[in-house]
């Protein structure tokens, strides 16, 4: 494969954006249409005077090919023709000074962006020193990071950086320094002119993305700043561009860059800062962990009901207004008698429960990191891995709030157990 020359103007103008599947592909047309037209109106923040340009890279080709279509549907032939396709995170590092990456998990995440060959880091390792900066109040500034740093801190890295342990990260403002090793000139957030913006939205594992953010940190001496931005909301608020997105961020102004990208995504004040690397996909997994419990705790509520014989109806209402509430009962009942809610159109859509899975494990080894013991929510992993792992797996994808019919399926296969096991039922 011929590789790109990294061309040190154009790459200021490029947004790139990995991993375009249910959520990843609305963002990312929300994403390119309003920063596009944000530069038709003659608003040039954060991407200098040239039309932005913007890469995507996709596993999946036909993914991609349907993220292509409902562009051009979306924001004109123009606008799709300014895109274009690059095959590994290291080519995107290379070319584009602002990357969003919405991909499955930890491992996915990990391989993105310090695979040795093809990840993000391998590629801002390679770029020169003169590498133009992001931050538009230094774009004129010489960067103080001498290449031999940067080559010095790369050879040290490794595809697995070891977690940092809670609480032990420093945040990075304007006075503080990081060291990548104890041997090379500590650079500070003050005299380093960030030349590239990470941003990863998938959902993982709190302490592998703060040891991410920390490594990117180190190798790069700071000139790519990483930040943690999972949202909440699913593929309807991602459509509208009205998600809520928790920010974690290494100092204030990485953040004011990066709030300019995420709330072309979010609602309008949907954009919270949460802290420090880590704290927003921390703040994203504790979260999780309340509505997994929350909407076991409704279905077997409601499955009771059912069994009293109590009217579903009048159920759902008094629930709503006493203190068993919450957003599962409100917004995600399992009834196929309240409409708009996902009992009402067979789980379709929604989000699915391999990825609830996902998250009630994640808050599980983040916990096991703590120290902390959290027993509901390893129940809660324990009955969302028998609802995936039922009949032909058909419940992994289907919205989670399916946990209810699995409650009706195992009380059903109880009662017909009892009644061939009952002696007295010949
Ligand atoms: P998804 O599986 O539909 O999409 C992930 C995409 O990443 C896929 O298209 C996959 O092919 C691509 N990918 C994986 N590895 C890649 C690589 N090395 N290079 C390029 N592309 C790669 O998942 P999703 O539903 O879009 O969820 C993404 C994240 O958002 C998850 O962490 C999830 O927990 C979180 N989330 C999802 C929802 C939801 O409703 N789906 C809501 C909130 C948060």
């Amino acid at each position: 494969m011929v590789q790109p020359t990294p061309s040190p103007l154009s790459r200021l103008s490029k947004i790139g954006w990995i991993g375009l599947g249910a959520m990843g592909r609305p963002m990312a047309l929300n994403l390119f249409t309003k920063t596009y037209l944000a530069h038709q109106r003659g608003e040039r923040a954060g991407h200098g005077r040239e039309t932005p340009t913007f890469l995507v890279c996709e596993e999946d080709n036909s993914r991609t090919e349907s993220f292509l279509y409902d562009l051009r549907e979306k924001g004109g032939a123009e606008l799709a023709g300014r895109v274009e396709r690059v095959a590994s995170g290291r080519e995107m590092a290379l070319r584009a000074s602002r990357i969003l990456t919405m991909l499955p998990s930890t491992p996915q995440v990990e391989t993105v962006y310090l695979d040795p060959k093809g990840g993000i880091l391998a590629g801002l390792l390679e770029l020169p020193p003169e590498t133009p900066s992001v931050d538009t109040k230094s774009l004129f500034r010489t960067p103080s990071t001498p290449a031999a740093d940067i080559e010095e801190i790369s050879s040290s890295t490794t595809i697995s950086p070891p977690p940092a342990p809670p609480n032990t990260t420093p945040p990075l403002d304007s006075s503080t320094t990081m060291s990548p090793t104890s041997t090379t000139t500590r650079p500070t957030l003050s005299d380093t002119s960030p030349h590239t913006l990470l941003i990863d939205q998938t959902t993982l594992d709190p302490t592998i993305a703060r040891g991410i953010a920390s490594h990117i940190h180190s190798a790069t001496a700071l000139r790519a700043l990483m930040h943690d931005a999972p949202v909440s909301g699913g593929t309807g608020a991602a459509e509208r561009g009205e998600l809520t997105i928790m920010l974690g961020s290494p100092s204030p102004y990485a953040k004011e860059m990066a709030t300019e990208l995420l709330s072309r995504m979010a609602r309008i004040g949907g954009v919270i800062d949460c802290g420090e690397n880590g704290a927003g996909v921390g703040v994203k997994v504790c979260n999780n962990l309340i509505l997994a419990i929350n909407q076991i705790a409704l279905s077997e509520g409601l499955a009771l009901g059912r069994s009293l014989g109590l009217d579903p109806e009048i159920l759902h209402n008094v629930i709503n207004s006493s203190s068993g509430q919450s957003w599962s009962s409100r917004v995600n009942s399992p009834l196929q008698e309240i409409p708009d809610s996902p009992g009402s159109r067979h789980y379709s859509g929604g989000f699915q429960t391999r990825l609830m899975l996902k998250d009630a494990g994640l808050a599980l080894s983040a916990a096991a990191v703590c120290d902390l013991p959290i027993p509901m929510t390893w129940a809660a992993k324990s009955v969302y891995d028998a609802v995936c792992n039922e009949g032909e797996g058909e419940m992994a994808t289907q919205d989670f709030s399916v946990v209810f019919e699995w409650l009706k399926k195992k009380q059903l296969e109880a009662v017909e157990r009892g009644w061939k096991d009952d002696p007295t039922s010949t």
